[in-house]
């Protein structure tokens, strides 16, 4: 008799110890291969450009007699390639501080028309006069925030929506009341994403096309960043899309980050 009670003592003891020990390995092995993918991708990321350089500079080294034409050819291709590790390297970084909530995180009132005014900017330097740049301005709008991360976020969708659009489609910034809060929209005539992509699409390093994305320098990190960004000042992230019509990116700022003035 006292053998049966103490194995029914033990047993529930022992089966909730194994299934929290087996719910923690779970989710230990989940984080290890999140972990060893993102490792994966970002040697991989880096590789790719850093062969180019090394191949370019072998070229260089070999060339029997000095030519001009050649060297800064190579040279011009060798900034390029640089420039792309450059931005991997500082999305990597944003991403993390935002990630792990270190760094400086100060808040202020942000004028969110002024900001929008920024970007459409922006849009129009990086479109260089090939796409339609539409800037629909509901007057004075403050947001309690981060500029820089606001920025960032926001920019990152502009600087998406000229990178997926063709030559002469039309990229509209807006900014609306929705119930209590700032909606923040960028919408597109571009490419459009199928919607089996949807889901995944802020993950990091999860592009739809990646030769389109490498080519037209985007380093994958860009919606990682915005959905971060966006979570820091409890927005929330609607993607809209039709495959080969265009997509809309909206950012909706709940009441509390809304400052009257
Ligand atoms: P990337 O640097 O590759 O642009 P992002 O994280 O910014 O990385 O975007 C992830 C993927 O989402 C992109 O590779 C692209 O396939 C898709 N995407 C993002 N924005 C748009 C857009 N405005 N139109 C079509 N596809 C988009």
């Amino acid at each position: 008799a006292p053998d049966t009670l103490l194995s029914i003592q033990i047993f529930p003891f022992e089966a909730t110890l194994k299934l929290l020990v087996t719910r923690d390995v779970t989710q230990l092995e989940k984080v290890s291969v999140v972990h060893r993918d993102f490792v994966a991708n970002v040697s991989h990321e880096l590789r790719t450009p850093l062969t180019v350089v090394g191949g370019f500079l072998e070229t260089l080294l070999d060339l029997e007699q000095p030519n001009r034409d050649i060297e800064h050819r190579y040279m011009r291709m060798m900034q390029e390639q640089t420039r792309r590790m450059q931005r991997l390297v500082d999305d990597l970084l944003t991403l993390s501080r935002l990630e792990s909530h270190s760094g400086e995180h100060r808040e202020e009132d942000v004028n969110l028309s002024l900001l929008l005014q920024m970007l459409a900017q922006e849009a129009e330097g990086l479109s260089g006069g090939r796409h339609v740049v539409v800037l629909e301005n509901h007057g004075p709008a403050w947001l309690r925030g981060n500029r820089d991360e606001l920025h960032s976020a926001l920019g990152n969708l502009v600087s998406n929506a000229v990178r997926y659009t063709p030559e002469g489609g039309c990229i509209t910034l807006r900014w609306q009341k929705q119930g209590d809060g700032v909606c923040f929209s960028v919408c597109d005539t571009g490419i459009g994403i199928a919607p089996e992509h949807l889901d995944r699409l802020t993950e990091r390093f999860y592009r739809v096309d990646r030769s389109r994305s490498r080519d037209t320098g985007g380093t994958g990190l860009g919606l990682a960043i915005v959905k971060h960004a966006l979570l820091r000042h409890q927005a929330q992230l609607d993607i809209r899309s039709i495959s080969g019509e265009g997509s809309t990116f909206s950012a909706t700022f709940p009441p509390e980050r809304i400052v009257n003035r």
